[in-house]
């Protein structure tokens, strides 16, 4: 048998099918024993009850006297055995039932209804010898008899033995036993059959349950068994149907809040990672992989992601009830780490990383701009003061000389007034409070009055100023004074950082709808790594240099924010040595009608 045939049989006399087939069959065989005996106990005592009834009818008193009187004579076993066959019908006897006339002494068999009987010596015969009426009263006894003594004065002459072999009670008996044999029979064939189709009808819709709650293990929510009856297997399926719909539904909405989890989590500004008690990783989100610098492939744990800041064990003892936050500095960036623990057993624990590197760096700028701000005041301050103290503690001072020093001091008061100035304007840009004035204007206009402005600057340093411009450049829209100066601020940089006698090129032209003007030096050059920061505030490649040169490191990151907020963009080329480009866009003026001022 293969092993999936025992399986099966098995399976089915383990089954509620067996155990029916069972129940009924024992309690056929229970019924059918209980009544088996019964009808047996009641046939043989009937037999019994009506051995005696006709015995006591027979042998009465007068019958006794009768007796007597004819065992007095000679042939006293002969007569006897005549009188008692005239009752023969009376006493039932028959082939099974007979009557003996038994020697009153030995109990030897004299003469009787049988031919030929030899009759050992029964209770009832041992009785009747002694001179009392014997009989068998036990239903067990393979035979009923009764032995009644013939008394002559006080001897025992004769005894009347009748004997029953019980054969016909007993034939009785065994085909009644055959019968209830047969109806048990029957009765077992019908109650596996009645068992099967019970069984069946309760085992079905079992199965069928049994089917769908497997089904539904493996998350199929769609096939439900119909309750095809009301009772109890009706009220469960139907119980089963709700269950699977309101776990359906309670999926669904985990499913849900899942997904919401999840997108929140992929699309959060801020990373997130999540572990199991025991430190493994259970979620790292996109931005967390990125900030940490770390892939979600790899083998993360807590210890090999935290275990530098804040080990496991302390931090399951510190963030019971409050979060933990840790600052971490990794691979160029500033984290801010905050540690949650989640669930009342230690469940776990949620990071929620926040980036801080920008507020780092604008907390930092912020710092530079005021220790700049102050080193550029403070210088120029203590040139006035020293220069004004001097005149002062000294009235005799020749006049040339206090004149020489009064122009010192407002110099300082000027370049004062421009840092000044210049913060100002700068502030304004950023905070959007600047008042733009507004115009259309002809740029080659303004180009051309930037240039007349510089000529003079040009020459003292013999510089040699080439001005290339495109025919026809268009109208702007825009401040015409901040445009130009932007361009003031490049050129006076060309001019600055050129030493005398070089090359300065503007050149001017249109790009789609774009203006583009870029100047050219042939002057010191900004190394690479300095090219990204000369917009930024305060920044000057060679401070010495710049400074004596009169710059504070204003100008282009001024030029930046007016240029981007004409739509445009402002860019660094530069060789160290040889010179620097600097090339600036900004929009042009929509082609509609509308004023230009010349
Ligand atoms: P300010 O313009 O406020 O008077 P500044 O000229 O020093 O001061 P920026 O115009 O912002 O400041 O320039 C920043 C720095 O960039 C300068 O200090 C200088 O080192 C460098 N730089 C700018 N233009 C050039 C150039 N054409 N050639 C070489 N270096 C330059
Ligand atoms: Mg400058």
């Amino acid at each position: 048998m293969s092993g999936k045939m025992t399986k099966k049989w098995g399976g089915f006399f383990r089954s509620l099918q067996m155990k029916l087939i069972l129940v009924l069959m024992v309690l056929n065989l229970l019924v059918m024993a209980i009544v088996g005996t019964f009808l047996l106990g009641r046939v043989s005592s009937f037999y019994y009850d009506e051995f005696t009834r006709q015995m006591n009818a027979v042998f009465t008193d007068s019958m006794y006297h009768m007796l007597q009187n004819e065992a007095k004579a000679e042939d006293g076993a002969t007569r006897l055995k005549d009188a008692v066959g005239a009752f023969s019908t009376s006493l039932g006897i028959n082939s099974n039932r007979n009557y003996y006339i038994l020697s009153g002494k030995t109990g030897a068999v004299i003469t009787g209804s049988e031919d030929e009987a030899s009759i050992v010596a029964t209770p009832a015969i041992i009785a009747a010898i002694n001179g009392r009426i014997g009989q068998e009263t036990r239903l067990s006894q393979p035979y009923w008899d009764r032995a009644v003594p013939v008394m002559d004065e006080n001897e025992v002459r004769y005894i009347v033995y009748i004997r029953d072999t019980k054969q016909q009670m007993q034939a009785l008996s065994d085909q009644m036993f055959f019968i209830i044999l047969q109806s048990l029979l029957v009765g077992l064939a019908i109650s596996i059959l009645l068992s099967l189709l019970l069984s069946k009808q309760i085992t079905m819709p079992i199965e069928t349950l049994t089917k769908s709650a497997k089904r539904l293990s493996k998350g199929d929510f769609e096939n439900r068994p119909e309750a095809y009856s009301n009772d109890e297997i009706g009220v469960l399926t139907e119980t089963f149907n709700n269950m699977a719909e309101t776990l359906q539904q309670t999926l669904e909405t985990v499913n849900g809040e899942r997904n919401k989890l999840e997108t929140l989590f992929l699309y959060m500004a801020d990373g997130v990672t999540a572990f199991s008690g025991d430190g493994a990783l259970v979620h790292i989100n996109p931005i967390a992989e990125e900030l940490l610098g770390v892939s979600a492939e790899d083998e993360l744990n807590f210890e090999s992601l935290y275990g530098e800041l804040i080990s496991l064990e302390e931090l399951l003892k510190f963030a019971k009830d409050k979060m933990v936050e840790r600052d971490f500095a990794v691979s160029g960036r500033n984290l801010k780490l905050m540690f949650a623990v989640y669930g009342d057993n230690d469940d776990g624990i949620i990071t929620v990383i926040h980036d801080n590197t920008e507020q780092f760096k604008l907390e930092e700028a912020r710092r530079e701009f005021v220790a700049n701000v102050s080193h550029e005041l403070r210088t120029p301050l203590t040139n006035v003061k020293s220069y004004t103290e001097t005149i002062l503690e000294n009235p005799d001072t020749p006049l040339e000389m206090r004149e020489r020093f009064c122009n010192v001091i407002l110099n300082e008061t000027d370049r004062m007034t421009r840092i000044v100035k210049d913060l100002l304007t700068l502030s304004r840009l950023e905070y959007r409070k600047m008042d733009w004035k507004i115009s259309r204007f002809p740029i080659a206009k303004s180009i051309d009055n930037v240039c007349q402005a510089m000529k003079m600057e040009m020459e003292n340093h013999k510089h040699t100023f080439i001005v290339e411009m495109e025919d026809d450049l268009p109208v702007i829209l825009g401040d015409r004074e901040r445009l130009e100066q932007v361009l003031v601020n490049i050129l006076s940089n060309a001019v600055k950082y050129t030493p005398d006698g070089g090359t300065i090129t503007l050149n001017a032209g249109k790009e789609k709808d774009m203006m583009r003007i870029s100047v050219s030096d042939t002057g010191l050059g900004i190394p690479k790594k300095d090219q990204k920061r000369v917009f930024e505030r305060f920044y000057r490649v060679d401070k010495a240099r710049s400074r004596e040169r009169g710059g504070t490191g204003l100008g282009l990151a001024i030029a930046k924010e007016i240029v981007e907020h004409h739509g445009g963009k402002i860019t660094v080329d530069s060789a160290l040595g040889k010179g620097t480009t600097i090339t600036f866009t900004f929009a042009c003026a929509p082609k509609d009608e509308g004023l230009v001022q010349e």
